[in-house]
């Protein structure tokens, strides 16, 4: 059974320690940041920053939100960084969590191609070439583990679990948050492995909180690999 995140954005209050325990379980080194006059720090995800709790001011119906959002790779189900490359050394789909796992030989590829091909902008690139982002903490989950940002979130604004409980949940919780906010919704939860609940429009939260909010069209190579694909493998992905 593959694995999912449910993030309820409605309950995070924006205290950053899942960005703090993805930098620890990683060994990633801190950020060089200056002040921009918002909380949000730092400015975006990098190669060496997997995830960033996104803060945005807005006002709806007349009364002023700050609106959280907690940013990290999809996991995406058919992942187009994964069917850009063609290159399982590089990119690869772990068959037993679904994660979308980048290795050191990323570094071979295109980079360009790959950071455009994802509909969510979130792989980033080294001076070298390499690129990086959320791997799913799977040394942890393939050892009976949460993720380190699952595990730290004081709230309970992320859960993860197997792909059917996790989908459960979220619809569950959608039931209970649209009786307050009748916009709220699952973003893109049938085609991504980290679904997110929001209250207000996605555009609201992040530029790409959204697939369909990118400036996202499916890349010329992306459509020729589909189109070759063999029929056996979108069998075995439907069983
Ligand atoms: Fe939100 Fe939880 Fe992350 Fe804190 S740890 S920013 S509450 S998702
Ligand atoms: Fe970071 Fe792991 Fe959470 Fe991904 S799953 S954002 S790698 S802590
Ligand atoms: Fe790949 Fe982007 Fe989907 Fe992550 S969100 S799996 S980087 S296409």
């Amino acid at each position: 059974m593959s694995k999912s995140f449910f993030v309820d954005t409605t309950i995070c209050t924006a205290c950053r320690g899942c960005q703090v325990a993805c930098k620890q379980w990683h060994d990633l080194p801190a950020e060089e940041t200056t002040n921009r006059g918002t909380y949000e720090n730092p400015a975006d995800l990098s190669f060496i920053t997997y995830k960033v709790v996104r803060m945005r001011e807005q006002v709806i119906d007349g009364k002023l939100n700050w609106l959280f959002f907690p940013e990290q790779c999809r996991h995406c189900i058919e992942a187009p960084c994964l069917e850009t490359a063609g290159d399982p050394g590089a990119i690869f789909r772990d068959d037993k969590t679904g994660a979308i796992i980048f290795t050191a030989n990323t570094k071979r590829l295109n980079a360009a191609a790959i950071i455009e091909a994802c509909p969510y902008n979130v792989p980033r690139k080294a001076a070298d070439g390499t690129l990086a982002k959320c791997d799913m903490c799977l040394d942890r989950v393939e050892n009976g583990l949460p993720p380190a940002c699952v595990q730290t979130c004081p709230t309970g604004a992320m859960t993860f679990g197997d792909r059917d409980e996790i989908v459960a949940i979220a619809k569950k919780r959608l039931g209970e948050v649209k009786k307050k906010n009748p916009k709220a919704m699952l973003i893109d939860e049938d085609t991504v492995s980290v679904i997110y609940l929001v209250a207000y429009e996605p555009k609201l939260y992040c530029k790409n909180a959204m697939a369909s909010n990118a400036d996202f069209s499916i890349t010329r190579q992306m459509a020729l690999k589909r189109m070759i694909r063999p029929l056996t493998n979108i069998t075995s992905r439907l069983l």
